[in-house]
């Protein structure tokens, strides 16, 4: 568990109530024999300058290049994006998951909003999923697997009626994101997924 920064303790919660041994990642060292990574939510320009001035960062994008699974929520999309479209100053990402986001894109604080997402790959069930100044998916590549999506009017703006969905959930290899925070929900179908099938696959 990533834990610089941001609503560690609630998906601690939740890993550890599916029967994982949660480690807090303050230190470079801590990721040393972990069988997979959870960035929470909370300000990715704090979790990335902590991360570059604790020596977390360069430890956490070996950790994916090996193939470490990891999964971001929220802000924790935004360390996992190659690309922020709008990073505060010399904002940097972990990077390793081939998109562009967009931060704050439904909104600031106030227009945070509920909805309900078909996730066939993770649920059989409808997801609720919590939207807090979350980021955007503006560009997936190729190889970036889309989950689950919104409408296009959620956006905050400057998107034109007839632009198709916008991504909230993708995976990519042993990276999974979403914009939204699936801790508060009570829904553990994402933290689920991960443990089960990219931590420990079975199959
Ligand atoms: N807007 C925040 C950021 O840019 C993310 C918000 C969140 O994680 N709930 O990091």
């Amino acid at each position: 568990m990533f834990a610089l920064q941001g609503d560690v303790a609630e998906h601690a919660h939740v890993l550890a109530a599916l029967g994982a041994r949660v480690v807090p990642v303050r230190a470079a060292a801590d990721l040393t024999g972990l069988d997979g990574l959870v960035i929470p939510g909370g300000e990715s320009s704090v979790m990335d300058k902590l991360s570059r001035l604790l020596g977390v960062a360069p430890a956490v994008r070996e950790g994916i290049a090996e193939g470490l699974p990891v999964y971001g929520t929220c802000a924790g999309m935004i360390m996992l994006a190659e690309t922020i479209a709008n990073p505060i100053g010399g904002q940097q990402s972990f990077g390793g998951l081939d998109i562009t986001v967009q931060r704050n894109a439904f909104g600031g604080q106030v227009e945070s909003f509920e909805t309900s997402l078909e996730v066939p790959e993770v649920s059989g069930e409808p997801v609720p999923a919590v939207f807090i100044r979350a980021p955007a998916v503006l560009r997936a590549g190729g190889d970036v697997q889309v989950l689950a999506s919104v409408p296009a009017h959620r956006l905050e703006s400057g998107t034109p009626e007839d632009s198709g969905p916008v991504p909230v959930a993708v995976r990519q290899g042993n990276l999974l994101a979403t914009s939204f925070h699936p801790e508060v929900t009570g829904d553990w179908s994402f933290h689920r997924y991960f443990l089960e099938r990219m931590v420990r696959p079975t199959a």
